[in-house]
């Protein structure tokens, strides 16, 4: 691991249980394992760095994969692929695979929906559309900012663009530079009094539909997973979404409970969805949302990468 300029940790032992939610695999009859993925080896499909909104940069992704003992992981910021260059600089010279992917921020007639592109064979395919929201989003901020300004708060474009620090703006970060600005209390009040919907700087985001984010990744040679679907993820949800291009379904999330869990198995057997899993790593040091606390197992990594060959490559 020298040349990714980190220190390791000693490996410490897998979580049985993710926090409060004891979250069995499901038994969706497991692909059998690759020749070379040990048997019991785990990945994390799911996770962020100082690209979007982690705080740990991409070689670190890599670092704490290697110190879990995963045999995969996948980078999968926040709309953008501009990451995952540098993860799989630093899992090649560690020897763990780096799977490309992102996190789309879309909307189907159910509201927001979160779609994972994963095991991307052209991520640079996505670099292109994605920063055309990137500037959107700057826009769409820049709006906000002229909106508090004619409320009578002075709050700068430049205070909102330090409180993102380079990565995705949005209206978090508005409430930020407006709590250091001493304009609001804290977040909520913010969001409560001016940033929310129907508050007066409000600005109404520029809407990715799910269908169009799906194709994205299709065309950057990923499958599309509906991210973290919760209490969301109904059986009619992702049949719809399956009617426009859905792969698969994350079941092992850190915010699903155990009937969670069970029924996005079920779905996604029924339906004939991959299923995928990752703890939503963010640079948390322990706990159910640590890289790898969500026990995913490799077979799953592997179906996807099949279907994804099957499916949407190219000849090169
Ligand atoms: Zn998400
Ligand atoms: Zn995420």
């Amino acid at each position: 691991m020298t040349g990714v300029g980190v220190t390791l940790e000693p490996a410490p032992p897998l979580p049985v249980s993710a926090g409060t939610h004891v979250v069995d695999v499901p038994e969706t009859a497991p692909a059998p394992a690759r020749a070379g993925d040990p048997v019991g080896a785990f990945v994390d499909l799911h996770a962020h760095s100082t690209a979007s909104d982690g705080s740990e940069p991409p070689e670190m992704l890599v670092a704490r994969a290697v110190a879990v003992g995963l045999v995969a992981v996948a980078l999968t910021d926040h709309d953008t692929v501009a990451g995952v260059a540098a993860a799989r600089a630093a899992g090649e010279a560690a020897g763990v695979p780096v799977i490309a992917g992102v996190e789309l921020s879309a909307f189907d007639t159910g509201g927001e929906v979160h779609i994972l592109g994963l095991h991307l064979t052209s991520p640079e395919r996505l670099a292109e559309p994605l920063s055309v929201f990137q500037e959107t989003r700057v826009s769409r901020a820049a709006e906000i900012v002229r909106a508090l300004n004619d409320l009578g708060i002075p709050v700068t474009m430049e205070a909102v663009l330090a409180e993102s620090a380079g990565g995705a703006i949005g209206r978090p970060h508005v409430a930020r530079a407006l709590i250091a600005g001493g304009w609001v209390r804290d977040h909520r009040e913010a969001f409560d009094r001016y940033l929310g919907a129907d508050r007066p700087a409000y600005v109404q985001k520029h809407r990715l539909t799910a269908a169009d984010a799906m194709d994205l990744i299709h065309g950057a040679g990923g499958v599309a997973i509906f991210a973290h679907p919760g209490r969301d993820g109904t059986l009619a949800r992702i049949q719809a979404l399956a009617a426009v291009g859905l792969d698969g379904v994350e079941v092992l999330h850190p915010s699903h409970g155990a009937e969670d869990v069970a029924r996005l198995s079920a779905i996604a057997e029924h339906l004939e969805l991959l299923c995928s899993g990752g703890s939503d790593w963010h640079g948390a040091p322990d706990g159910a949302r640590a890289l790898g606390g969500m026990r995913v197992p490799a077979e799953w990594s592997a179906r996807q990468d099949d279907r994804a060959a099957a499916l949407y490559r190219f000849a090169a």
